[in-house]
């Protein structure tokens, strides 16, 4: 397993769920509440595994409108019971502590979730985290979602940086080929959790 590195890293850029906090969303009733008003608006049934299948539908549709009622619907069943999500407490300690990892002094935080921007910004809040990102992509600032790397490659524009200066950090394999497809190195938050652990034991802060 590749060590992670913050050589040279200037933007490190995290996903939010399962990765900064757990949410405590109900995501297969969501689902179900998207599919059935998806029926009934276009008269169709619409099969999907994932939320971001069924977004694609409407995207496809290009119907920009249904698509904001779409975000809507996400975001008002994700902000429900906000207050009940779990903070990832190692990666809030390395967010809090970028200097004792070796990041340089002028590195930057971003966020890339496909969580809607309502429930990443309280959840950075509620994580007395918000002051330390400096830009954000959420579920509506794209059309294509993850494992596309349009968000990514959205952030590196916004930083005018190199991919080998970003470093993408998610909990699932789907964000580690969103990195891959975008060529910007990536792991999992489990590895940076250990990385963690193991500074606080070295300075017996655990
Ligand atoms: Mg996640």
């Amino acid at each position: 397993m590749k060590m992670i590195s913050f050589k040279n890293k200037k933007i490190i850029v995290f996903d939010l769920d399962g990765t900064i906090v757990d949410l405590a969303v109900e995501w297969r009733f969501i689902k179900r509440i998207l599919s059935q008003r998806y029926s009934k608006i276009y008269g169709e049934e619409c099969e999907f595994k994932h939320i971001s299948a069924c977004l694609d539908y409407v995207v496809e549709k290009k119907d920009e409108r249904e698509l904001k009622n779409f975000f809507k619907i996400l975001e008002e069943y994700e902000m429900k019971n906000i207050n009940d999500s779990n903070k990832i407490e190692e990666t809030i300690f390395f967010i809090n502590n970028l200097q004792l990892f070796g990041l340089p002094r002028d590195s930057k935080l971003a966020i890339f979730s496909l969580n809607t921007r309502r429930s990443i910004v309280k959840s950075l809040e509620l994580a007395k985290i918000s002051d330390k990102f400096d830009y954000i992509i959420g579920r509506e600032d794209i059309r294509k979602w993850k494992p596309n790397p349009d968000g990514l490659i959205k952030i590196k524009e916004y930083f005018g940086v190199e991919n080998k200066e970003m470093l993408y950090f998610g909990d699932l394999q789907k964000d580690l080929r969103t990195g891959k497809n975008a060529g910007i190195e990536s792991y999992l938050i489990n590895e940076l959790k250990e990385l963690v652990n193991k500074k606080r034991e070295s300075m017996n802060l655990t």
